[in-house]
């Protein structure tokens, strides 16, 4: 069956179609600045070359139908009808507490999806959005929710409770729910597969390190603690997201800067992380880690507060499970960039980990890095959301079927 995974921003929307029976992607693309002006959809078949279309998208449901136009396009297509499509997976970011799994789609789900909006205000409309326009335009086909923050659900209380006063919780919900559980759930899952273990019987932190980054414990295959909280903004120093601060930070820069609260979040979501710690340099580790080698100190400096704060989040964890037996490295830095990992590997001596740096110097690949033997084994497993995505939608779409 070819599975469509929509992931819908709120002026973007990234698709890829897969063969779930090859796992292959067979066609994958983006639609950018859809309702901003200037938008435009490219699109990559798997055997082809990348074509992009400026094209007028008012909507989301503009996108999509350009989305099936092109996957069925006679020159850059990949199947001769939308019949070909068996189901479609949406990745929704905030499931609240209202979703500890995927669902399959229906009006109750929308309706508890839109309860969660308040929760993830710019993604939560946008997915919904994107599930709408894929249910008028192919009104027979299946779609399955996957969520963000459903694969955290399992964490106790004692993880995800702030230290606020309790009502807080109870009258809206503020809480720690994490993110990346989609990528979390699919990398300690490999990581067992790929030692030949079960994920029940071990401890597994997962390093998610990409644009947006988080570190989660995933204890006997359930998700016991996570760094991001009710937002993705707590946990990691990111690409522009600040991380752990004392919240105390925000009314002192306010009036010093004479910004509303609002404004500064804004800042610590875009401006911040390793973009503001470098003095507005980069985002982007690759240009962080060619500055560094030529000496850069801000570059230097940033790159060392990121490894530092990714290593205290595995030694929190490291207590938090009372030890762990796996470590794994994933997303774009995480898969990428043996400078980092190797800055974070030199504060894990006390596990007894050394890394073989021949390992460690490759890229993008399953590779174990630590030596044979360690306790503890350190790994890099790349990350993929999407073949997830589709799996579950896969395996939803099968148990209607079944009558489950
Ligand atoms: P993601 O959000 O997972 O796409 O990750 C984006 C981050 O991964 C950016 O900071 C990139 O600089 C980093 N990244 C991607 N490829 C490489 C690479 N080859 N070397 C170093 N960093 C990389």
């Amino acid at each position: 069956m070819n599975i469509l995974v929509i992931n819908c921003g709120s002026s973007s929307l990234k698709y890829q179609l897969i063969d779930s029976e090859s796992e292959k992607v067979l066609a994958k693309g983006l639609c950018e600045r859809i309702g901003i002006g200037g938008s435009a959809i490219t699109h990559q078949p798997a055997d082809g070359e990348k074509v992009t279309s400026q094209v007028e998208m008012k909507e989301h449901t503009d996108a999509v139908r350009y989305v099936m136009e092109k996957l069925t396009d006679e020159k850059v297509g990949v199947v001769r009808s939308l019949d070909e499509i068996g189901a479609i997976g949406h990745r929704i970011v905030h499931g609240g507490e209202k979703f500890a799994s995927s669902v399959v789609i229906d009006d109750t789900v929308m309706k508890a999806i839109e309860e969660c909006n308040d929760l993830a205000p710019l993604h939560n409309p946008a997915n919904l959005i994107g599930i709408n326009s894929c249910r008028a335009i192919m009104p027979d086909v299946t779609n399955v929710a996957v969520f963000d923050t459903a694969f955290h659900q399992t964490m106790p209380k004692k993880a995800y409770l702030y230290g606020l006063p309790y009502a807080y919780y109870e009258k809206y919900k503020v809480r720690r729910y994490g993110f990346h559980g989609t990528s979390h759930d699919f990398v300690s899952r490999r990581a067992a597969e790929l030692l030949g273990k079960d994920r029940k019987d071990l401890k597994i932190i997962v390093c998610h390190l990409g644009n947006g980054a988080s570190v989660s414990a995933v204890k006997n295959g359930q998700s016991v603690d996570t760094s991001m909280g009710l937002t993705p903004l707590e946990g990691l120093i990111m690409g522009t997201r600040s991380g752990d601060l004392d919240p105390a930070i925000i009314s002192f820069l306010c009036e010093k800067e004479q910004i509303t609260a609002q404004e500064m979040v804004d800042i610590l979501n875009k401006k911040s992380g390793v973009l503001g710690l470098s003095d507005g340099l980069s985002s982007d580790f690759r240009d962080l880690g060619q500055a560094a080698e030529n000496g850069n100190q801000k570059a230097i400096d940033t790159l060392e507060a990121y490894a530092y704060r990714v290593a205290k989040y595995v030694g929190a964890y490291t207590a938090a499970m009372n030890g762990v037996d796996v470590i794994a490295f994933t997303a774009g830095i995480g898969e990428n960039n043996a400078r980092v990992r190797e800055m974070v590997g030199e504060y894990l001596g006390y596990l007894g980990v050394s890394m073989i740096p021949e390992k460690n110097a490759l890229r993008g690949e399953e590779v174990i890095l630590s030596e044979e033997g360690s306790k503890v084994t350190v790994m890099v497993i790349p990350t993929n959301e999407e073949l997830a995505i589709a799996r579950e939608t896969l395996r939803l779409v099968r148990d209607r079927e079944a009558g489950k």
